[in-house]
Formats: C-alpha cells, structure tokens, sequence
C-alpha cells in the first residue's frame, strides 16, 4: 500500500490510541475500577442515611410544632367551658376538645416514631462510617498509585501527539481536509476494512467491514495499488486492506 493510505492507517491506529490514553488519564484505571464502585456505592449509602436522620429530624420537629398548636386549642376550649350557655354549644366544645386530644395523642406517636426512626439511622450511619474508614484508607492508597502513574500516561499522550502531526503532516490539504471531515462524520472512526469472504466460487467476493456492503473488485484493485481514498458505497467509509489481505494478489 502507497499513497495517502500509507499515513491514513496509522494515523488512524494513532488516535485511537490517543483517545484511549486519554481516557485513561481522565478515568479511573481498569485495576481500580472495582474498588472505585465499592467506594461510591459505600458514600451514596451513606448520604441516604444522613438525609435518612435529617428527615426524621424534621418529621419530630414538624410533630412538634402540631403538638404545640394542639394544646394552645386545647387550653382555649378548656377556657370556654365556663362561658357556654347552652347544651349544644357545651356539647360541640367538647367535641372539640376530645378531636384536640386526639389529635395530640396521634402527633406524639408520631414524634416518637420519628425519634425511633432516627436513632437507627444514626446508629447504621455510625456502624456504616467505622466500616467506610478501612475502604476510604485502601481507597486513598490506590488514589496514590494512580496519581503516581499518570504522568508515564500523560507522556504516552505527547508522543502519540508527535506522532499524529508528524502523519497530518504527510498528507496533503486536500485528503487532510477529507480525513477530518470524514473522522467528524464517523464519530472517529471513518476507517473500515475490506474484507475477503469466504467463497467456494473461483470469483472472489469482498466487503466493507464496516457495514458489510459488496467491495467491486476495481475498488480493491484501486487501493493495492494506489493507496488513494476510496469510499466504501454504502456507508462512506474509507476502504483499507488489512496487512494479510494485502498480501494477497
Ligand atoms: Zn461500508
């Protein structure tokens, strides 16, 4: 192979490999990953518990406050017993009074149930944190390790850098320009192999390994021996022969 595929096809094996690096340097490495999991999932358990004693904070503090509406009520009617000067009107006060007390009596246990429900979520909170600190530590160890091995990543990004300029270098503005064009279009992928399919008949058979679609036989004639950019028919591809393929005559 010649031609501008000759700087298209490691400049394309280059930037994969620049994506992939810095991936890596802006993610969490493969030999973390699993810890990292553990260690998130441990502090979101953790934040359901605070806002878990939070809400049965503010549950017993809003009990409270009906409870303290209730009685202000309640000592109200009791004030107005003795200024009622007829049978229904005492009896309508004391109806008030008792859904008053009622009212109460459902609002203490409610306060109480809250009470309750925050004291276990303190206590699993408490018993969550102990067990957090070991994996935070092996956690914070790990963080180290891979702080201490991303500048070895970072300078893996600048010769992979070097190594795309030197091969946009080599092409000319015009399949340059198509390249980019072609590696926006693709989601950085805008290469595809020509395939050989197995074929019992003496005609051989090829396609497009990106979409599958027939290559004629010209095309692949075109790319041994010119190298140039050719477009897969189906999806727009660019058409390169994998090392075996082009061995082959
Ligand atoms: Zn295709």
């Amino acid at each position: 192979m010649s031609g501008p595929l000759e700087s298209i096809v490691p400049l394309q094996n280059a930037l994969d490999q620049l994506h992939a690096a810095e991936e890596q340097l802006n993610g969490i490495p493969e030999w973390m990953s699993e810890l990292h999991g553990e260690h998130s999932e441990r502090l979101a358990e953790i934040a359901k518990l605070e806002e878990a004693v939070e809400a049965a904070r503010a549950e017993r503090r809003s009990a409270e406050g009906e409870i303290a509406d209730a009685q202000e009520k309640l000592k109200r009617y009791q004030q107005q017993i003795n200024q009622v000067s007829t049978q229904r009107e005492y009896g309508a006060l004391l109806h008030e009074i008792d859904t008053m007390k009622r009212q109460i009596q459902s609002c203490e246990e409610l306060g109480l149930a809250a009470m309750e429900s925050r004291e276990q979520a303190e206590k699993d909170l408490e018993e969550q944190r102990q067990a957090f600190a070991d994996l935070d530590q092996r956690y914070k160890t790990e963080l180290e390790k891979w702080e201490a091995e991303k500048p070895a990543v970072a300078e893996r990004i600048e010769r992979l850098n070097g190594t795309v300029a030197t091969l946009r270098e080599r092409l000319s503005p015009g399949v340059l320009s198509q390249f980019n064009r072609l590696f926006e279009r693709h989601g950085g992928h805008p290469l595809a192999a020509v395939r050989l399919a197995d074929s019992s008949r003496d005609q051989r058979m090829w396609h497009c390994g990106g979409c599958n679609y027939r290559v004629r036989p010209q095309s692949v004639v075109e790319i041994r021996t010119s190298g140039s950019i050719v477009l897969c028919d189906s999806c727009k591809r660019v058409l390169f022969l994998p090392p075996e393929q082009e061995a082959e005559g």
